[in-house]
């Protein structure tokens, strides 16, 4: 999820950047003074408790807030992500927010705070008066509005600057300008999350077409290990020949060998959204290794996906490969194919459970055909990039 908050002075231009900001990313907007207008309007309990003290520019109560508040955030969890302006107003709405946010697994991306020096909010709040038929656009109760926010909002601030999710971007500037800092900054958020997705099931349950296709489909790395493990082999050298060794025995390949290679993958890989590993972790070792690996780039795992195919349409399966050009060196015999399942069941099974435990894994019907089960994968993948915290 991208979730904003707009931040700064009434008069900002918080309202104007909100309808950019709305359709370039395609999020939800929540304006607390927008909600409590709409209840005054209908003449709710809530609306009656708001009205005096928004008419004198007074902060309406955080109970009253965080009702409002927690209604329309719950009551929309498919959103994309949420917009708010005039929210967070106090140090208190920050850590309701916060908690929240927490209940939809997600957080707040970035506070966009918008300067402009009082006068200036005085001034564009008088001009607005003149049309917006808001009775709270008059100097005297704009004076208070602006100490209420010196007073209480201003210090919501120092909250996120010690998350370090604070974006200043200067106000005064003119509309397009404003837009076009603030889409930047969106931007260079957006392509700081990165996309990992685990892909585990059985040797022969389509994890790699699968893997394959979805990278193309997302902008994906694929990182397949067995692939990069081929190549050595094929280019000859005796990094290759002991590599195929393992392979012929049906083994693993260790870990001071693989793990280098994924390194590099990792880090020449430009302009990607993200990396859909295949065939690592095979290991609990390697289960841990991956997430100091992703660590290092700021990132952690976002989906484990496993795809179920029973074992006698495996071995059927791989007993076909084993007779095309697909044939992998471990499919040449039944016994290998044998070999290579149980690895995978005693090695490999204890990781994604690992994974069951910690986080959840999606399970996914691999028997159908290879567009069924790709559409079921994309969605997935759909999902995982609408959770991208
Ligand atoms: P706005 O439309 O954001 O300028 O808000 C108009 C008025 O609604 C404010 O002056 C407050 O009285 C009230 N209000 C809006 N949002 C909040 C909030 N998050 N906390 C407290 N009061 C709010």
């Amino acid at each position: 999820m991208l979730n904003l908050a707009l931040f700064g002075p009434p008069g900002a231009g918080k309202g104007t950047q909100s309808e950019f900001l709305l359709k370039k990313y395609n999020l939800f907007y929540i304006s607390t003074g927008d909600l409590l207008r709409k209840e005054m309007a209908l003449g709710t309990k809530l609306g009656r408790e708001a009205a005096d003290i928004i008419a004198s520019g007074g902060l309406v109560p955080d109970e009253v807030i965080v009702q409002i508040i927690e209604q329309t955030i719950t009551g929309h969890p498919d959103a994309n992500g949420f917009l708010f302006d005039g929210f967070p107003r106090t140090t208190v709405q920050a850590y309701i927010l916060e908690g929240l946010m927490l209940k939809l697994n997600t957080s707040l991306t970035g506070l966009i705070s918008l300067s402009v020096p009082e006068e200036e909010s005085v001034a564009r709040l008088l001009k607005r008066g003149k049309t917006s038929g808001r009775s709270d656009d008059n100097e005297a109760v704009i004076r208070n509005r602006l100490h209420e926010y010196a007073e209480k909002t201003l210090p919501v601030m120092r909250f996120y600057r010690d998350r370090g999710i604070v974006q200043e971007v200067d106000g005064t500037a003119s509309i397009d300008a404003v837009h076009g800092a603030v889409a930047a900054y969106v931007d260079r958020e957006l392509s700081k999350r990165l996309l990992t997705i685990v892909l585990f099931g059985h040797p022969g349950s389509g994890r790699g077409s699968q893997g394959k296709a979805l990278a193309k489909e997302f902008g994906l790395e694929y990182v397949a290990t067995g692939a990069m493990l081929e190549e050595e082999v094929r280019s000859g050298s005796p990094l290759g020949a002991r590599i195929n060794a393992l392979y012929e025995s049906g083994e693993l390949v260790p870990d001071d060998v693989v793990v280098p290679l994924i390194e590099r993958k990792l880090a020449e890989a430009k302009g990607v959204k993200g990396f859909i590993f295949k065939g690592f972790p095979r290991t609990l070792v390697q289960s841990y290794i991956l997430d100091g690996l992703l660590m290092k780039r700021g990132s952690t795992l976002s989906a484990v996906i496993e795809i179920a195919v029973p074992t006698l349409e495996l071995i059927a399966r791989l007993d076909r490969r084993s007779r095309t050009g697909q044939r992998m060196p471990y499919d040449s015999s039944t016994e290998r194919i044998v070999k290579r399942l149980k690895e995978h069941e005693t090695k490999t099974v204890p990781v994604i459970e690992k994974y069951r435990q910690q986080r959840g894994v999606v399970t996914v019907d691999g028997t159908g055909t290879f567009d069924e089960v790709f559409a079921v994968l994309s969605n997935e993948v759909k999902n995982g990039f609408r959770n991208l915290r």
